[in-house]
């Protein structure tokens, strides 16, 4: 037997890199994790954990631990939720099914949405590959970046709140399981599920109670209530809820590069939470310096 990995300081269990809708690389980001103090860092791209190896590859450099991860893409009717996915097996056979059959979603979605935004902007679908890391998982974020490179938009963040709001009505969902389906595929493959930024539509719209208890009895661990974009309002209520339901709270950046104004580091999950979700993760090992 190993000995158990000794937890020297807080972690940022949320961050995205070019695997994604993130603009830096996970080396990159490894680098950026070390710059700010980080003991460790998950990288939680959408839907895939295609940037492990070289996050990995940077632990000696940096002498941050990573901690693999992934935010699973679910949703319940017209909502999306976002439900964080710590040390999976990466080769798990219904994970891989349903991640695959995700990104696949997301890329007719995408050309859908080109074309309808085509129809009234100069956009082409070239013009949103140019803006995507081959292999990524492809998300509004990417249709935003080039909206900004044919100047129709400044910002990435004006262009969600303008041409890809789904007010503007361009916008569509993509296929995404419930998120029940999401937490039981989490846990059988050896992985630790965390609802993932869970008050970012103020406390009147926080998981309703029974549903709550519902992915509670299927393994859901804990609650990010740490967020940059969960609204304070939403707090108290989460707070109460994880007391209830003995959930883990964590706290994280969902750092996306030079794509969104989150800062990586400044929310953080503190070191014994961190220690219970490396001794719980079964499918998969910190990388540890
Ligand atoms: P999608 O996955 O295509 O539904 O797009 C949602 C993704 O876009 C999420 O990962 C968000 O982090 C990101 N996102 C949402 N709003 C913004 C924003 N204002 N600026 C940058 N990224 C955003
Ligand atoms: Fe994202
Ligand atoms: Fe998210
Ligand atoms: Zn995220």
């Amino acid at each position: 037997m190993s000995e158990p990995l000794a937890v020297g300081g807080s972690a940022d269990l949320h961050a995205h890199s070019t695997v994604s809708d993130g603009t830096e690389s996970p080396a990159r980001v490894m680098q950026q994790a070390a710059a700010a103090g980080l003991w460790g860092l998950a990288l939680t791209d959408h839907d895939s954990t295609g940037g492990w190896a070289e996050a990995a590859a940077a632990v000696p450099e940096t002498g941050v631990v990573l901690i693999p991860g992934m935010e699973l893409s679910t949703r319940e009717g017209f909502m999306s939720v976002h439900v964080l996915a710590y040390l999976i097996d990466p080769l798990d056979e219904a994970l891989l099914a349903e991640t695959a059959h995700i990104r696949e979603s997301r890329l007719t979605r995408a050309e859908e949405i080109v074309r309808r935004i085509g129809r009234d902007y100069d956009l082409s679908w070239d013009d949103v590959l140019a803006q995507t890391t081959e292999g990524a998982t492809i998300g509004r974020p990417h249709i935003a970046d080039a909206l900004v490179a044919r100047g129709h938009v400044a910002t990435r963040s004006a262009a969600f709140s303008g041409i890809l709001h789904p007010r503007a009505g361009y916008a569509q969902p993509h296929y995404a399981p419930d998120p029940l389906t999401g937490v039981r595929l989490i846990r059988a493959a050896g992985g630790v599920p965390v609802l993932a930024h869970p008050g970012t539509r103020g406390a009147e719209r926080v998981v309703p109670h029974a549903r709550l208890r519902q992915l509670v009895d299927a393994g859901l661990f804990g609650l990010e209530i740490d967020h940059p974009e969960n609204r304070e309002d939403a707090k108290p209520r989460l707070r109460a809820l994880a007391r209830e339901f003995g959930l883990a709270v964590t706290g994280s950046s969902d750092y996306h590069g030079t794509g969104k104004p989150n800062v990586l580091g400044e929310c953080r999950t503190a070191p014994d939470v961190v220690e219970r979700i490396i001794a719980e993760g079964r499918g998969s090992a910190p990388v540890a310096p």
